[in-house]
């Protein structure tokens, strides 16, 4: 009997538990020094230059950049509706609206024209989602918000060094969120990173996250506590150290794959763009989930469906906006291992099953 290939692996090594160990034995454990020098790091790590705020989601960070930024009840993100619900879930929290655009018939990400076609008077700013880890249009969507005194937000909670042009994800928006779950490209077991563009932000951005105050007792606005505690900043700061090999053995395990799947549509990397593969997406046009259960039932290959229900469709958000790229992409979508763990003859295991389902398909 083979074994089975898991979609994804977090990796924890023995440093990581020494670095738990150490925090808990200094006897302080909530946010501290450890979370300072993570924030640190990580900002010099992904050449962001630019302060960071650590936070204990990614979705709170999404939710603090919104609150930070000024984005209130009456207002409207332009979102992408082909991403994961964290995403219109934290403008919905702030009070304010998700519209949602489609996204681009290429690489997953908001297709400029359709985030143009979806701007009202009420409109205050566009978030992208660099999808898979490959960055988002960003050019053009600046171009967009400059021309409509929009600002311009990043959902880079699958994209850790990712780039455009030489420019890193993270460094493009007024904030930039980093999702820290244990599934992305590193982990602090839960958490997130925030980018601030500017000081103001900083500083909102820390009051927010600790009850709207950054000297006890002088509150200043409605926060939250959001914090990040010493115990996943310390994992985070030993993952830092490795996520710069695992994202260049994601990336030769791309490469690998795209150079030897048949019958399937590969997922580009657009020019100027370093593609981190968070997930590697293929599309399958004929019965996906077929597809998907015969990868695992037959061949003990796990898939992925990053994300079969687009969120205009979902309960919360329902909307009756036409977005059909969004949902040829709901249909098609199939996320293969990818991840730093697996083994060239994993990966061979991965291309054979689904080349020969794709030719028994066609
Ligand atoms: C994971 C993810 C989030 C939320 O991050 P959490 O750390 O799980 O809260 C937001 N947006 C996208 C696109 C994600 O993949």
């Amino acid at each position: 009997m083979t074994d089975f290939i898991p979609p994804a692996k977090p990796i924890i090594g023995d440093e990581e538990r020494e670095a738990v160990d150490r925090v808990l034995r200094s006897g302080m454990i909530a946010q501290g020094p450890e979370v300072k020098a993570f924030e640190e790091e990580f900002s010099e790590h992904f050449k962001l230059g630019r302060a960071c705020v650590a936070v204990n989601s990614g979705t709170s960070g999404l939710h603090l950049g919104l609150l930070a930024c000024g984005i209130a009840a009456g207002d409207e993100v332009i979102v992408p509706s082909f991403t994961f619900a964290a995403t219109a879930n934290s403008v919905a929290l702030t009070g304010a609206t998700p519209v949602f655009a489609d996204i681009a018939a290429d690489d997953f990400t908001l297709d400029p024209a359709s985030v143009e076609a979806s701007i009202t008077e009420r409109t205050k700013a566009i978030m992208p989602v660099h999808l898979y880890g490959h960055p988002a249009k960003m050019a053009e969507l600046q171009a967009i918000a400059d021309k409509h005194g929009l600002m311009l937000f990043e959902d880079a909670a699958q994209a850790h060094g990712a780039s455009l042009n030489g420019t890193p994800v993270g460094a493009f928006g007024e904030f930039g969120m980093f999702s820290l779950y244990p599934t992305k490209n590193m982990t602090s077991g839960e958490g997130g990173m925030v980018s601030a563009a500017t000081e103001v932000v900083e500083r909102n951005l820390r009051l927010y996250r600790n009850q709207g105050m950054l000297q006890q007792y002088h509150n200043e606005v409605v926060g939250l506590n959001n914090r990040m505690t010493d115990i996943h900043a310390a994992i985070g700061r030993v993952q830092l150290t490795k996520v710069g090999a695992w994202t260049t053995q994601r990336q030769e395990n791309a490469a690998f794959l795209s150079a030897n799947l048949e019958g399937v549509v590969t997922p580009p990397t657009l020019p100027g763009a370093v593609h981190v593969f968070h997930q590697y997406t293929v599309r399958v046009a004929d019965d996906r989930d077929g597809f998907s259960a015969a990868l695992k039932e037959q061949y003990q290959v796990g898939s992925g469906m990053f994300y079969p229900v687009p969120n205009h469709r979902l309960k919360p958000f329902q909307s009756p906006v036409e977005l059909p790229e969004t949902e040829r992409a709901a249909k098609e979508c199939l996320s293969l291992p990818v991840h730093p763990s697996l083994s060239r003859a994993d990966l061979e295991r991965v291309v054979a099953a689904v080349n020969a389902l794709a030719k028994a398909g066609a």
